[in-house]
């Protein structure tokens, strides 16, 4: 049973947090309360309110640290208001590490407030049932494409049934693609041989929502990988990274899914680990976060986290073949945070998307702030998400026709937005852009 805060600081400890892997002191303490990151916050840009900056959950984290705060409803607010964007860090002169400390307090709080009632039962059945099997996510995928397919999702539409959905759930259910007949994991051959002179092995890592939204982003990927050299791996017995179990504070199943791809990817011998949706190549990257009391995994995991790479980071590293086919669009980028502050890849999409013959690039105002996707915060915090969406939809310049980004949570969000403001867009993967110039200049041939 879950132990009240009087216990808890009772308990003889002077810190409100009482369970391992704990927000870590040589996090907190570099934070000099400059300030220099409120403004890029988005909650403190919207609500004005110290508590939900950067600089105050750092403080409220390093006062519950030392006990001089119970882990209360203050404090959780805070930690679960934040996005977990990772803003801040970017303009932080110190390099508080806020999304990692946000992520350790998230995990304080799981164990000592699990989510009760409706809410917590589908948080566990979706974060504990259903992401880390692969056969359940498939049943999942089967299930929604028969709803699309079948005739349920127009006699739904039609009867008003899904008035009963909140809007947001609506938006959304609205938005979803067209689930493709399978997988890329099952359509994908398990080795695909590099085109031209090989660079190296890359082993695809196809995730959970990309696989099942976007499956064919992930095909796109494996044929542009090829096509520049790299022999593409599809480890069959992957599963999703775990991202969403950390954002929840849930790391002991984050853990079990780490470890679980770590051996699998080890196996696999490549040499790259390749892969599209930001959220999850920042969450492989810094898979030894996870592990810094299990010395035997984490050696593993800084070994593994070395070979991780966004799809448009290990083209510009190991070299590309600029497309000759001609794609005639106007487009606009959107840095997804995971990409731009977690990750710090700017350059690398923006470089292939220019590269494309006749595609025009119009940089987006203030394309680094948070669409409000946020892993599920769309979903547990739809007025602040809805806000943000509404921001960056306003930012998207007049007459271009795409709108284009690197993560399928935020291609999610701003397909719910256009589809809000019925506007003339599509939303795009960097990588199918590229793709489908590769396409035209083999139809050339
Ligand atoms: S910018 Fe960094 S050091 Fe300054 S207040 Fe924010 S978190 Fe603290
Ligand atoms: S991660 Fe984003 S929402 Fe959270 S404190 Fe930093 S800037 Fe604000």
């Amino acid at each position: 049973m879950a132990k009240t805060e009087p216990e808890l600081l009772s308990a003889g400890r002077q810190t409100a947090f009482l369970w391992p892997d704990p927000p870590e002191e040589d996090k907190y303490s570099v934070c000099v309360h400059c300030g220099f990151c409120l403004e890029v916050c988005p909650t403190y840009q919207e609500w004005k309110d110290e508590n939900h900056s950067p600089r105050g959950r750092v403080f409220l984290i390093k006062e519950a640290a030392e006990g001089k705060l119970p882990l209360d409803a203050s404090v959780i607010d805070s930690v679960f208001t934040c996005l977990d964007c990772r803003a801040c860090e970017t303009v932080c002169p110190s390099g508080v590490q806020v999304g990692a400390l946000i992520e350790e307090a998230r995990g304080q709080v799981h164990h000592a407030q699990p989510k009760t009632g409706m809410k917590g039962a589908i948080e566990r059945f979706f974060l504990r049932g259903v992401f880390p099997h692969p056969k359940r996510l498939k049943t999942l995928r089967g299930l929604m494409r028969f709803y699309q397919k079948s005739g349920l999702r127009t006699a739904a539409r039609k009867t008003g049934a899904l008035r009963v959905l909140p809007k947001h759930l609506r938006e959304m259910e609205a938005v979803i693609p067209d689930i493709q007949p399978k997988a890329a994991i099952d359509a994908l051959p398990e080795r695909m041989p590099a085109q031209g002179q090989k660079k190296g092995t890359a082993a695809l890592f196809t995730g959970c929502v990309m696989d099942v939204f976007f499956s064919d982003v992930n095909c796109a990927t494996a044929r542009v990988a090829n096509r520049n050299g790299l022999e593409v791996l599809v480890p069959r017995d992957q599963i999703c990274c775990g991202a969403l179990q950390v954002h929840a504070g849930d790391r002991e199943q984050a853990r079990a899914m780490a470890r679980h791809n770590i051996d699998v990817f080890e196996r696999s011998g490549a040499d790259y680990v390749i892969i599209n949706a930001a959220g999850c190549g920042a969450a492989l990257k810094e898979y030894p976060e996870l592990f810094k009391d299990d010395p035997v995994y984490h050696e593993k995991a800084v070994a593994f986290s070395k070979r991780v790479r966004d799809i448009s980071e290990l083209l510009v590293e190991v070299g590309y073949d600029p497309p000759r086919g001609k794609v005639e669009r106007t487009v606009t980028y959107h840095d997804a945070c995971h990409l731009c502050h977690a990750q710090k890849i700017r350059s690398q999409p923006r470089e292939l998307l220019r590269s494309i013959p006749g595609l025009r690039v119009i940089e987006m105002p203030d394309s680094e702030r948070c669409c409000g996707s946020a892993g599920i915060y769309n979903l547990t915090h739809p007025e602040m998400a809805g806000t943000l969406l509404e921001r960056k939809m306003d930012d998207i310049p007049a007459g271009v026709d795409a709108v284009v980004m690197g993560n399928p949570g935020c291609m999610m969000q701003i397909r719910a937005g256009v589809h809000r403001r019925q506007a003339d867009l599509d939303v795009l993967h960097t990588v199918e852009l590229l793709d489908l110039a590769y396409q035209k200049e083999e139809n050339r041939r």
